[in-house]
């Protein structure tokens, strides 16, 4: 997905506009039985970060497109009329979705399966995709989401409100015998896993109490890192008051899904939610006191297309706005905009989706918005490259921090999930973690590459090595764990090269984070009063990137580049000037040294 955006769409192109691709990809593992291979990838130009941006999603689609005989689906150009994408094996057309456009996520995807069967999976858009929401979703299996970067809005600017997809092919295994053998003694290994038993009950929301206890759950859009509420919106009140059923995606034995009901004053709503991080963005950044609020408020930002964890930290952004008197009544139709309302909540989500009033600034995400609002809210806009930071306040998890700031996608932790490298080398230590972070940056995507859940990695101890052998029985190939993390390596220079050449050098300007990390201590809980200074952060970025083998600007590197076979890319970024750029006048430096590039 990285090489097809890099090659073919051009540097200049609009993100909504018609040479920006959508590129909709299984992996070489989906639709096996290997544990959890049940991903699907939708790749595209971001609208909220202007560089490329993948985000994939579990559920059954992924499978079902391998099945159909397809490996993936590039959209291109724009449709002059809404469509959906019909595939019934060779059986391929653009439909007109006319009588869908303007219908929420879910209820289309209702709709869709009463036309044409049950057995078609369903990937869909809300009214935010419709409306170029930057931090719009696809969203499939009633619940589970492509959230982050807007590939909501990318799909929707190409006039597709859908994809429905049934596969009734079956795809060759090299060593099929082989195959079954270590699967099954995987199953049998992991069943017994500690792990297994609570993932089953709780799901990821079982992190809650965890990431409070650590200091490190993001509350009142992250001023504190504390929840004082947090026993009513976690895993205990989630399964004992909301959850209906357990859930899980194709070929997994962990069903980590929840199916939840939330009692709201316009009735019941279902939901497939709130995992952790909907939880951390709506329930504590959004200071919300009760677990249908937050279940009712992920099925809204679910419905209308967009991502809960953008969603909650937009409203959590303006609802520290209105606070402070920034967005006032008089923004907000008389309206308020009140820490822990849902009928708060309900309006502005609304505003958002639809583009109306100051939703329409919101819709553009914390940093489009704080560039429009000004009066220094750029300072807690809690975003990195244009991306919400996922839901751990990291003032006092330096190398968690460090994983936001330097994702090649903005701050999510799909990339580096690192608070536990801060739990074992010390919290208010720096040195020594960012070749961790280097390492996760690289073994984490193999994940995504390969298509496969990586919860039984991190959860259930499936180790590298055994996903490496599975892949080798699918393939035929003889591929090592070190030839992965020298591919993941590759790619992960290649997105960075694109984002420098889609928003210009040098690289470090765009790894400083808000100012709220450097320049507010955290208020109260554990942690209270803990803040980087920016000279450490600028010393964190120091050590990433001599990690990485990048010069002191955070640029990339010929003889880098070259090792790793990219002359074109090295070109590319000559003809722009952009390898070794210093960095101009005014952007904090590291520890008062003057920066040079390195000598090519
Ligand atoms: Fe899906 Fe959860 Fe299973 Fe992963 S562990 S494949 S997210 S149900």
């Amino acid at each position: 997905v990285a090489k097809i955006l890099y090659d073919e769409v051009p540097r200049d192109a609009d993100p909504m506009g018609p040479k920006n691709k959508l590129v909709v990809a299984s992996g070489v593992l989906t639709g096996t039985f290997v544990g959890a291979g049940s991903k699907c990838g939708f790749g595209a130009i971001s609208p909220a970060t202007n560089s490329h941006a993948d985000s994939s999603v579990g559920g059954h689609i992924g499978p079902e497109l391998k099945f159909a005989g397809y490996d993936l689906i590039i959209f291109d150009d724009i449709s002059p009329e809404p469509v959906f994408l019909f595939i019934e094996d060779d059986k391929v057309e653009l439909r007109s979705a006319k009588h869908l456009w303007g219908k929420g996520s879910i209820d289309t995807e209702k709709q869709l399966k009463e036309e044409l069967g049950e057995d078609f999976e369903i990937a869909t858009i809300g009214p935010a995709g419709e409306n170029g929401v930057v931090f719009a979703c696809i969203t499939h299996d009633f619940g589970r989401n492509a959230g982050r970067c807007g590939v909501g809005a990318v799909m929707g600017s190409k006039k597709i409100k859908a994809i429905a997809i049934k596969g009734t092919k079956s795809f060759p295994i090299y060593d099929l015998k082989s195959l079954t053998k270590q699967t099954e003694a995987i199953i049998q290994r992991t069943k017994p896993h500690p792990n297994m038993a609570p993932w089953q009950k709780y799901g990821t929301a079982l992190f809650v109490g965890w990431s409070n206890d650590q200091a490190s759950f993001p509350t009142r859009n992250f001023q504190s890192s504390y929840y004082d509420q947090w026993q009513t919106i976690d895993g205990e009140r989630l399964v004992e008051e909301c959850r209906v059923i357990d859930k899980a995606c194709f070929g997994c034995w962990m069903n980590c899904g929840k199916y939840s009901r939330a009692k709201t004053r316009h009735g019941d709503v279902y939901i497939e939610g709130p995992e952790y991080e909907t939880i951390a963005l709506i329930g504590g950044s959004c200071a919300m006191t009760s677990i249908h609020d937050v279940t009712f408020a992920n099925y809204l930002c679910d419905n209308l297309g967009m991502d809960t964890e953008s969603g909650g930290s937009v409203v959590a952004f303006a609802m520290e706005c209105y606070e402070k008197g920034i967005i006032t009544k008089d923004d907000l139709d008389g309206h308020e905009l009140r820490w822990g309302n849902i009928d708060d909540f309900e309006f502005i989500i609304n505003k958002i989706a639809y583009q109306q009033g100051i939703g329409k600034v919101l819709a553009k995400g914390t940093k489009g918005a704080a560039e429009i609002l000004g009066k220094d809210s750029i300072k807690f806009a809690m975003q990195q490259k244009g991306l919400e930071s996922s839901g751990y306040e990291s003032r006092w998890a330096p190398s968690m921090l460090l994983s936001f700031m330097t994702s090649d996608i903005g701050a999510h932790h799909n990339r580096s999930w690192s608070i536990t490298v801060d739990l074992e080398l010390g919290r208010d230590e720096i040195k020594g973690k960012a070749p961790v972070v280097v390492y996760l940056q690289h073994i984490r995507p193999i994940y995504d590459t390969l298509s496969i859940c990586r919860l039984f990695w991190g959860e259930l101890d499936v180790m590298p090595e055994e996903y490496v052998e599975s892949l080798n029985y699918v393939t035929g190939w003889h591929t090592t764990e070190d030839e992965l993390l020298k591919t993941s390596e590759k790619i992960w220079n290649l997105t960075r090269a694109h984002f420098l050449k889609r928003n210009g050098g040098p690289g470090r300007i765009h790894d400083i984070p808000p100012a709220r990390y450097y320049e507010e201590p955290i208020l109260d809980g554990p942690a209270k009063g803990k803040v980087l200074s920016l000279e450490k952060i600028n010393a964190m970025l120091d050590e990433y990137y001599e990690a990485r083998g990048w010069d002191k600007n955070g640029n990339p590197t010929e003889e880098l580049l070259l090792d790793l076979g990219m002359k074109a890319v090295v070109d590319d970024l000559k003809e722009i000037n952009l390898l070794g750029k210093p960095l101009p006048d005014g952007i904090p430096k590291v520890r008062g040294q003057k920066l040079k590039p390195k000598a090519m």
